[in-house]
């Protein structure tokens, strides 16, 4: 629209001047024949008139900005306006363990008037002890992301309660709330300054506890190879690294806030194998230190963990060990067969 208004704006303008120009000089030549002015005044007039071009071809342009702007600020005041969170919670606990339970929890998506929207979870009761790690496996779709992010309040679930430590999620603040919860998800999101501050997070972090994190996550190595190192920018959105390093990045981040749950939402993804298994061994460190949900399909990454839970279509449908569930020869057993012979072929 703005390439229109223009392309077409000033052509436009200019052929209503030049039409009114001709018009005047017209009008004004008869009374110059009849000398009611003269040649000197008439001369004059016209130049006033043709002076005018310039400035009337600039208000056209002046339209174009102001509609440029228009069209910025509604999306500004749209950002602006976006409702609040709801945060009636005001139970803020000083030291959190993390365990966690789900009593009945169902979730289901907005949907828009005629479509009910998507139910994710159905009745999930699923308890994980302060300092345990459950892996959480099922195939796409089937609601293992719903289900983490309710943890944090991403979503508020329809029905059923989220505890942590006892107490109703909805009952803690959500600074508090979010403050015990590190949360390394598929997509990373990488601020446009240093590898430093995007590990840090706006906090005021010693080096010694920086470079720690970054070593679990194994982004030590690269970080140091770059000419800044931790000064290095990471250009806009992580531009400037690689997929797998900017999830490490991230990685580093989770791993450096001290929250008492550790959520991995698919985060080694984009790792090549031997990161993962630098990942897969930073984790076994910190096993037992806080709670660990971790999504993961490598069944390497899987194996860490105290305990499987195989979600399907929002049900729980089986849980243990990896061994039990192995031994069980259920829906878990095909899943690991069949990714087994994938990489038997790969
Ligand atoms: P998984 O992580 O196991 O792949 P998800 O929890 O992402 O599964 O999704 C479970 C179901 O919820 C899917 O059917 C998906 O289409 C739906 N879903 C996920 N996120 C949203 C959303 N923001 N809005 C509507 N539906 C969603």
């Amino acid at each position: 629209k703005i390439a229109l208004t223009r392309a077409a704006g000033a052509p436009v303008v200019m052929l209503l001047i030049g039409a009114s120009l001709a018009w005047i000089i017209y009008l004004a030549s008869f009374q110059v024949i009849a000398s009611e002015i003269s040649v000197g005044t008439f001369i004059s007039f016209v130049v006033a008139a043709m002076l005018l071009f310039r400035p009337m071809r600039n208000l056209v342009n002046v339209n174009a900005i102001i509609q440029q702007g228009i069209a910025a600020s509604e999306s500004i005041f749209g950002l602006l306006d976006t409702p609040p969170e709801r945060d009636a919670g005001t139970r803020t606990e000083r030291r959190w363990h993390g365990a966690i339970r789900f009593a009945g929890v169902s979730h289901r998506y907005d949907g828009t008037a005629d479509d009910a929207g998507v139910a994710a979870l159905h009745s999930v009761d699923l308890a994980v002890g302060a300092g345990e790690s459950v892996a959480i496996v099922g195939e796409s779709g089937a609601g293992k992301s719903t289900l983490v992010s309710l943890i944090p309040r991403l979503y508020d679930c329809s029905e059923g309660r989220i505890e942590i430590d006892g107490c109703d999620v909805r009952d803690v603040s959500l600074s508090e709330l979010r403050a015990q919860i590190a949360y390394v998800g598929q997509s990373v999101v990488l601020f446009n300054d240093t590898i430093r501050n995007n590990i840090a997070y706006g906090r005021d972090v010693s080096e010694r506890a920086l470079l720690e994190a970054a070593r679990q996550a194994h982004a030590l190595d690269f970080i140091e190879r770059l000419p800044l190192g931790f000064d290095t920018p990471v250009g806009n959105a992580g531009a400037r690294l690689s997929g797998g390093q900017c999830q490490r990045i991230a990685i580093a981040r989770g791993l450096l806030k001290e929250a008492s749950i550790l959520i991995f939402d698919e985060a080694t993804s984009a790792l090549d194998a031997e990161s993962e298994r630098a990942v897969q061994a930073a984790l076994a460190e910190i096993k037992g230190t806080r709670t660990m949900l971790i999504i993961a399909h490598r069944f390497s990454t899987i194996a860490l963990a105290n305990r499987i839970v195989l979600l399907a279509r929002g049900r729980v449908a089986e849980q243990g060990t990896h061994r039990e569930l192995i031994a069980a020869r259920g829906r878990y057993y095909s899943l690991y067969s069949a990714s087994e012979a994938h990489s038997m072929i790969a």
